[in-house]
Protein backbone atom coordinates (compact mmCIF):
# COMPACT_ATOMS: atom_id res chain seq x y z
CA UNK A 1 0.00 0.00 0.00
CA UNK A 2 1.26 3.35 -1.12
CA UNK A 3 0.05 6.42 1.08
CA UNK A 4 0.30 10.12 0.14
CA UNK A 5 3.69 11.04 1.13
CA UNK A 6 5.85 8.13 -0.35
CA UNK A 7 4.89 5.89 3.32
CA UNK A 8 4.93 2.46 2.23
CA UNK A 9 3.19 0.30 4.61
CA UNK A 10 3.88 -3.85 4.91
CA UNK A 11 0.55 -5.33 4.98
CA UNK A 12 -0.22 -6.75 8.43
CA UNK A 13 1.60 -3.86 9.88
CA UNK A 14 0.48 -1.53 12.48
CA UNK A 15 -0.23 1.98 10.64
CA UNK A 16 2.59 4.45 10.88
CA UNK A 17 2.50 6.91 13.21
CA UNK A 18 1.60 10.63 11.78
CA UNK A 19 3.90 13.27 11.67
CA UNK A 20 3.56 16.51 10.73
CA UNK A 21 6.11 19.63 9.81
CA UNK A 22 5.09 23.23 10.53
CA UNK A 23 8.17 25.13 9.21
CA UNK A 24 9.67 24.09 6.00
CA UNK A 25 13.05 25.71 5.83
CA UNK A 26 16.70 24.38 6.48
CA UNK A 27 15.66 21.76 8.96
CA UNK A 28 11.94 21.50 8.31
CA UNK A 29 12.29 19.98 4.64
CA UNK A 30 15.16 17.79 5.91
CA UNK A 31 13.43 16.06 8.60
CA UNK A 32 10.59 15.71 6.34
CA UNK A 33 12.48 13.51 3.85
CA UNK A 34 13.93 11.63 7.05
CA UNK A 35 10.53 11.08 8.08
CA UNK A 36 9.50 9.54 4.68
CA UNK A 37 12.07 7.23 4.78
CA UNK A 38 10.70 5.59 8.52
CA UNK A 39 8.53 1.90 7.70
CA UNK A 40 6.82 3.26 11.14
CA UNK A 41 6.00 6.96 10.52
CA UNK A 42 4.10 8.53 7.65
CA UNK A 43 4.06 12.86 6.42
CA UNK A 44 0.91 13.89 6.83
CA UNK A 45 1.52 17.13 5.20
CA UNK A 46 3.97 20.42 5.65
CA UNK A 47 3.18 23.68 6.32
CA UNK A 48 4.40 27.14 5.23
CA UNK A 49 4.07 30.26 5.30
CA UNK A 50 4.86 31.75 1.61
CA UNK A 51 4.07 30.10 -1.52
CA UNK A 52 7.87 30.46 -2.08
CA UNK A 53 10.45 28.22 -4.59
CA UNK A 54 10.40 25.91 -1.32
CA UNK A 55 6.48 25.57 -1.35
CA UNK A 56 6.48 24.20 -4.58
CA UNK A 57 9.93 21.99 -4.45
CA UNK A 58 7.73 20.02 -1.25
CA UNK A 59 4.76 20.02 -3.89
CA UNK A 60 7.23 18.34 -6.50
CA UNK A 61 8.53 15.92 -3.97
CA UNK A 62 5.07 14.67 -3.04
CA UNK A 63 4.33 16.34 0.09
CA UNK A 64 1.02 17.34 1.18
CA UNK A 65 1.51 21.16 1.47
CA UNK A 66 -0.69 23.31 4.20
CA UNK A 67 -0.70 27.19 4.32
CA UNK A 68 0.27 28.21 8.06
CA UNK A 69 -2.72 30.73 8.35
CA UNK A 70 -5.92 30.98 6.67
CA UNK A 71 -5.09 34.66 5.51
CA UNK A 72 -2.11 32.97 2.83
CA UNK A 73 -4.43 30.97 1.33
CA UNK A 74 -5.15 33.24 -1.76
CA UNK A 75 -1.51 33.55 -1.57
CA UNK A 76 -0.70 30.53 -2.72
CA UNK A 77 -3.78 29.66 -5.08
CA UNK A 78 -2.20 32.98 -6.87
CA UNK A 79 0.92 31.61 -7.14
CA UNK A 80 -0.71 28.14 -8.35
CA UNK A 81 0.21 25.71 -5.57
CA UNK A 82 -2.78 23.05 -4.29
CA UNK A 83 -2.82 23.52 -0.79
CA UNK A 84 -4.60 20.56 1.55
CA UNK A 85 -6.04 23.49 4.23
CA UNK A 86 -4.42 25.23 7.14
CA UNK A 87 -2.06 24.45 9.80
CA UNK A 88 -4.78 24.26 11.99
CA UNK A 89 -6.20 21.86 9.21
CA UNK A 90 -2.96 19.60 9.22
CA UNK A 91 -3.03 19.26 12.93
CA UNK A 92 -6.02 17.28 12.87
CA UNK A 93 -4.34 14.53 10.46
CA UNK A 94 -1.34 14.05 13.24
CA UNK A 95 -0.41 12.52 16.04
CA UNK A 96 2.73 14.67 16.86
CA UNK A 97 4.12 17.82 14.93
CA UNK A 98 7.79 18.99 14.27
CA UNK A 99 7.78 22.51 14.83
CA UNK A 100 10.71 23.74 12.29
CA UNK A 101 9.56 27.33 12.34
CA UNK A 102 12.43 30.20 13.60
CA UNK A 103 12.43 30.59 17.61
CA UNK A 104 10.05 31.87 19.31
CA UNK A 105 7.12 31.54 16.73
CA UNK A 106 4.94 30.78 19.67
CA UNK A 107 2.74 27.55 18.19
CA UNK A 108 2.79 25.76 21.87
CA UNK A 109 -0.86 26.87 22.49
CA UNK A 110 -1.62 25.92 18.52
CA UNK A 111 -0.59 22.36 19.65
CA UNK A 112 -2.29 22.35 22.76
CA UNK A 113 -5.22 23.14 21.66
CA UNK A 114 -5.10 20.46 19.26
CA UNK A 115 -4.01 18.00 21.51
CA UNK A 116 -0.49 16.89 19.45
CA UNK A 117 2.69 16.47 20.89
CA UNK A 118 5.59 18.70 19.67
CA UNK A 119 8.83 18.29 18.86
CA UNK A 120 10.89 21.94 18.77
CA UNK A 121 13.98 22.65 17.74
CA UNK A 122 17.32 24.27 19.35
CA UNK A 123 16.68 28.20 18.40
CA UNK A 124 14.23 27.54 21.60
CA UNK A 125 14.83 27.35 24.76
CA UNK A 126 14.85 24.53 27.02
CA UNK A 127 12.07 26.44 29.16
CA UNK A 128 9.64 25.82 26.75
CA UNK A 129 9.56 22.20 26.91
CA UNK A 130 12.00 21.31 30.07
CA UNK A 131 12.81 18.24 28.29
CA UNK A 132 15.82 18.56 25.72
CA UNK A 133 16.58 15.04 23.73
CA UNK A 134 19.71 13.55 22.53
CA UNK A 135 19.01 9.39 21.84
CA UNK A 136 22.21 8.46 23.30
CA UNK A 137 21.48 10.47 26.55
CA UNK A 138 17.95 10.20 27.20
CA UNK A 139 16.07 8.46 24.56
CA UNK A 140 14.32 6.35 27.66
CA UNK A 141 13.30 9.42 29.01
CA UNK A 142 11.53 10.64 26.48
CA UNK A 143 9.29 7.56 26.15
CA UNK A 144 5.54 8.88 25.94
CA UNK A 145 6.40 12.42 27.01
CA UNK A 146 4.00 15.54 25.09
CA UNK A 147 6.80 18.07 24.22
CA UNK A 148 10.78 17.93 23.24
CA UNK A 149 13.31 20.10 22.02
CA UNK A 150 16.11 18.69 20.14
CA UNK A 151 18.86 21.27 20.56
CA UNK A 152 21.20 23.19 18.32
CA UNK A 153 23.50 21.75 15.68
CA UNK A 154 26.46 22.87 18.09
CA UNK A 155 25.20 21.47 21.29
CA UNK A 156 23.98 18.46 19.32
CA UNK A 157 27.51 18.03 18.09
CA UNK A 158 29.39 18.66 21.45
CA UNK A 159 27.29 16.21 23.32
CA UNK A 160 27.59 13.69 20.57
CA UNK A 161 31.39 13.60 21.46
CA UNK A 162 31.86 14.71 25.00
CA UNK A 163 29.02 12.06 26.57
CA UNK A 164 30.86 8.97 25.60
CA UNK A 165 34.21 10.68 26.78
CA UNK A 166 32.62 11.31 30.29
CA UNK A 167 30.71 7.70 30.44
CA UNK A 168 34.12 5.89 29.50
CA UNK A 169 36.40 7.93 31.35
CA UNK A 170 35.10 10.84 33.58
CA UNK A 171 35.79 14.47 32.28
CA UNK A 172 37.08 17.12 35.21
CA UNK A 173 36.40 19.80 32.62
CA UNK A 174 36.05 20.45 29.44
CA UNK A 175 36.89 23.64 26.94
CA UNK A 176 35.08 24.18 23.29
CA UNK A 177 36.31 26.69 21.58
CA UNK A 178 33.45 27.38 18.78
CA UNK A 179 34.09 28.90 15.07
CA UNK A 180 30.66 28.91 13.58
CA UNK A 181 29.13 29.21 10.36
CA UNK A 182 27.89 32.92 9.95
CA UNK A 183 24.68 31.68 8.10
CA UNK A 184 22.95 28.93 6.04
CA UNK A 185 23.68 28.28 2.41
CA UNK A 186 20.62 29.32 0.93
CA UNK A 187 20.69 32.70 3.17
CA UNK A 188 22.15 35.85 1.21
CA UNK A 189 21.09 38.34 3.51
CA UNK A 190 23.03 37.65 6.41
CA UNK A 191 26.02 38.02 7.58
CA UNK A 192 29.45 38.38 8.16
CA UNK A 193 30.47 38.44 5.07
CA UNK A 194 34.22 39.56 5.33
CA UNK A 195 34.91 39.54 9.08
CA UNK A 196 35.20 37.70 12.29
CA UNK A 197 32.43 38.13 14.54
CA UNK A 198 33.14 36.87 18.31
CA UNK A 199 30.23 36.19 20.53
CA UNK A 200 31.02 38.62 23.27
CA UNK A 201 28.78 36.26 25.98
CA UNK A 202 30.55 34.80 28.00
CA UNK A 203 30.00 31.25 28.21
CA UNK A 204 28.39 31.58 25.03
CA UNK A 205 24.99 29.95 25.24
CA UNK A 206 26.03 26.77 24.25
CA UNK A 207 27.67 25.53 27.14
CA UNK A 208 24.41 25.75 29.23
CA UNK A 209 22.35 24.45 26.50
CA UNK A 210 24.97 20.95 26.59
CA UNK A 211 24.05 21.02 30.15
CA UNK A 212 20.29 21.39 29.68
CA UNK A 213 21.40 17.37 28.15
CA UNK A 214 24.15 16.35 30.53
CA UNK A 215 23.33 18.66 33.85
CA UNK A 216 26.71 17.50 35.28
CA UNK A 217 29.04 18.11 32.25
CA UNK A 218 31.93 20.20 33.80
CA UNK A 219 32.19 22.53 30.28
CA UNK A 220 32.63 26.36 29.63
CA UNK A 221 31.83 27.73 25.26
CA UNK A 222 33.66 30.36 23.61
CA UNK A 223 31.82 31.32 20.13
CA UNK A 224 33.02 33.18 17.32
CA UNK A 225 31.21 33.53 14.01
CA UNK A 226 33.32 33.49 10.19
CA UNK A 227 32.19 34.00 7.07
CA UNK A 228 31.49 30.66 5.18
CA UNK A 229 28.29 28.55 5.39
CA UNK A 230 28.60 25.01 5.44
CA UNK A 231 29.98 23.74 8.93
CA UNK A 232 31.31 24.78 12.25
CA UNK A 233 34.20 23.85 13.73
CA UNK A 234 35.24 23.01 16.87
CA UNK A 235 38.54 22.68 19.01
CA UNK A 236 37.87 21.01 22.19
CA UNK A 237 40.53 20.74 25.64
CA UNK A 238 39.16 18.00 28.15
CA UNK A 239 40.81 17.19 31.16
CA UNK A 240 39.84 13.76 31.63
CA UNK A 241 40.10 11.96 35.28
CA UNK A 242 42.18 9.27 33.73
CA UNK A 243 45.23 8.99 32.27
CA UNK A 244 44.50 7.43 28.49
CA UNK A 245 46.13 7.24 24.97
CA UNK A 246 45.03 9.18 21.86
CA UNK A 247 44.15 5.27 20.83
CA UNK A 248 41.56 4.98 23.49
CA UNK A 249 39.58 8.08 23.02
CA UNK A 250 39.23 6.77 19.11
CA UNK A 251 38.07 3.04 20.34
CA UNK A 252 35.66 4.85 22.39
CA UNK A 253 34.38 7.44 19.70
CA UNK A 254 34.48 4.44 16.87
CA UNK A 255 31.63 2.31 19.02
CA UNK A 256 29.63 5.75 19.29
CA UNK A 257 26.71 6.44 16.86
CA UNK A 258 26.51 9.16 14.96
CA UNK A 259 30.44 10.11 15.09
CA UNK A 260 32.69 9.71 12.20
CA UNK A 261 36.39 10.06 11.27
CA UNK A 262 38.63 12.33 8.74
CA UNK A 263 42.08 11.92 8.37
CA UNK A 264 44.60 15.52 7.70
CA UNK A 265 46.69 12.36 6.40
CA UNK A 266 44.26 11.99 3.74
CA UNK A 267 43.91 15.47 2.41
CA UNK A 268 41.28 16.39 4.31
CA UNK A 269 42.70 19.31 5.81
CA UNK A 270 39.30 21.87 6.43
CA UNK A 271 35.57 21.30 5.94
CA UNK A 272 35.81 21.97 1.79
CA UNK A 273 37.11 18.53 1.55
CA UNK A 274 34.56 16.63 4.46
CA UNK A 275 31.90 18.34 2.50
CA UNK A 276 33.43 16.64 -0.22
CA UNK A 277 33.41 13.76 1.24
CA UNK A 278 29.49 13.89 2.07
CA UNK A 279 28.79 14.69 -1.68
CA UNK A 280 30.57 11.53 -2.81
CA UNK A 281 28.43 9.92 -0.38
CA UNK A 282 25.83 10.44 -2.69
CA UNK A 283 23.24 10.95 0.52
CA UNK A 284 19.71 12.92 0.48
CA UNK A 285 21.11 16.84 0.03
CA UNK A 286 24.82 15.73 0.50
CA UNK A 287 23.66 15.71 4.32
CA UNK A 288 26.69 14.81 6.98
CA UNK A 289 24.77 13.72 9.29
CA UNK A 290 27.80 12.69 11.70
CA UNK A 291 30.13 14.92 13.75
CA UNK A 292 33.43 14.73 12.03
CA UNK A 293 36.38 14.22 14.40
CA UNK A 294 39.69 14.85 12.61
CA UNK A 295 41.62 11.47 13.65
CA UNK A 296 45.41 12.43 13.21
CA UNK A 297 44.37 15.96 15.26
CA UNK A 298 43.10 13.55 18.36
CA UNK A 299 45.78 14.61 20.89
CA UNK A 300 46.52 13.15 24.38
CA UNK A 301 49.23 15.24 27.26
CA UNK A 302 49.08 13.83 30.35
CA UNK A 303 45.15 14.07 31.43
CA UNK A 304 44.01 16.60 28.48
CA UNK A 305 42.51 15.32 25.30
CA UNK A 306 42.89 18.02 22.67
CA UNK A 307 40.57 17.71 19.51
CA UNK A 308 38.91 18.85 16.59
CA UNK A 309 35.46 18.19 15.06
CA UNK A 310 33.36 19.62 12.74
CA UNK A 311 29.43 19.87 12.16
CA UNK A 312 27.36 19.98 9.68
CA UNK A 313 24.86 22.40 10.47
CA UNK A 314 22.04 21.32 8.68
CA UNK A 315 22.23 17.79 8.98
CA UNK A 316 22.99 16.34 12.64
CA UNK A 317 19.86 17.62 14.26
CA UNK A 318 17.80 15.50 11.64
CA UNK A 319 18.24 12.08 13.04
CA UNK A 320 18.24 13.15 16.49
CA UNK A 321 14.27 14.47 15.38
CA UNK A 322 13.36 10.92 14.08
CA UNK A 323 14.36 9.22 17.18
CA UNK A 324 12.65 11.82 19.26
CA UNK A 325 9.29 11.27 17.51
CA UNK A 326 9.77 6.77 17.65
CA UNK A 327 10.36 8.00 21.57
CA UNK A 328 7.44 10.38 22.17
CA UNK A 329 5.19 7.93 20.67
CA UNK A 330 6.70 4.83 21.91
CA UNK A 331 7.36 3.27 18.70
CA UNK A 332 10.33 1.98 19.76
CA UNK A 333 11.26 1.12 23.62
CA UNK A 334 14.68 1.04 23.33
CA UNK A 335 17.03 4.05 22.15
CA UNK A 336 19.81 2.13 20.53
CA UNK A 337 17.51 0.22 18.33
CA UNK A 338 15.32 3.44 17.34
CA UNK A 339 19.31 4.71 16.84
CA UNK A 340 20.27 1.85 14.23
CA UNK A 341 16.96 2.04 12.41
CA UNK A 342 17.20 5.88 11.89
CA UNK A 343 20.90 5.70 10.72
CA UNK A 344 20.23 2.51 8.45
CA UNK A 345 17.56 4.10 7.17
CA UNK A 346 19.34 7.55 5.87
CA UNK A 347 22.73 5.84 5.04
CA UNK A 348 24.58 6.93 8.23
CA UNK A 349 27.46 4.07 8.72
CA UNK A 350 26.91 1.59 6.12
P1 LIG B 1 14.63 28.52 8.20
O1 LIG B 1 14.52 29.99 8.22
O2 LIG B 1 15.50 27.86 7.20
O3 LIG B 1 13.18 27.88 8.05
C1 LIG B 1 12.10 28.34 8.83
C2 LIG B 1 10.80 28.04 8.10
O4 LIG B 1 9.72 28.54 8.91
C3 LIG B 1 10.68 28.73 6.75
O5 LIG B 1 9.96 27.90 5.87
C4 LIG B 1 9.86 30.00 7.07
O6 LIG B 1 9.11 30.46 5.96
C5 LIG B 1 8.94 29.49 8.16
N1 LIG B 1 8.49 30.52 9.09
C6 LIG B 1 9.07 31.69 9.41
N2 LIG B 1 8.36 32.35 10.35
C7 LIG B 1 7.29 31.55 10.63
C8 LIG B 1 6.18 31.67 11.50
N3 LIG B 1 6.02 32.72 12.31
N4 LIG B 1 5.25 30.69 11.48
C9 LIG B 1 5.39 29.59 10.68
N5 LIG B 1 6.42 29.42 9.84
C10 LIG B 1 7.35 30.39 9.81
O7 LIG B 1 15.04 28.11 9.69
P2 LIG B 1 15.87 26.84 10.15
O8 LIG B 1 17.31 27.13 9.96
O9 LIG B 1 15.30 25.62 9.55
O10 LIG B 1 15.62 26.89 11.71
C11 LIG B 1 14.45 26.35 12.31
C12 LIG B 1 14.79 25.97 13.74
O11 LIG B 1 15.84 25.00 13.71
C13 LIG B 1 15.29 27.12 14.63
O12 LIG B 1 14.91 26.88 15.96
C14 LIG B 1 16.81 26.97 14.52
O13 LIG B 1 17.49 27.54 15.61
C15 LIG B 1 16.94 25.46 14.50
N6 LIG B 1 18.18 24.94 13.92
C16 LIG B 1 18.72 25.48 12.80
C17 LIG B 1 19.91 24.97 12.30
C18 LIG B 1 20.56 25.55 11.10
O14 LIG B 1 21.78 25.43 11.00
N7 LIG B 1 19.85 26.15 10.18
C19 LIG B 1 20.52 23.87 12.92
C20 LIG B 1 19.91 23.29 14.04
C21 LIG B 1 18.75 23.84 14.54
Amino acid sequence: MYLAGGTIARSGDVMPAKVAINGYGTIGKRVADAVRRQDDMHLVGVAKMKPNYEARMAVERGYALYATAGDALPKFEKAGLKVHGTLEDLLKEADLVVDCTPEESGYKPTYEKAGVKAIWQGGEDHALTNFSFNAAVNYGDALGVPWVRVPSCNTTGLIRTLYPLDVHFGVEKALAVMVRRATDPPDSKKGPINAIEPELEMPSHHGPDVQSVLPTLNLHTIALKVPTTIMHVHAIAVELKQEVSAGDVIGVWRRTPRVTFVRGADGVTSTAQIMEIARDLSRSRADLYEIAVWQDGVHVVGKTLYYFQAVHQEADVVPENVDAIRAMLKLEKDGRRSIEKTDKSLGIGG
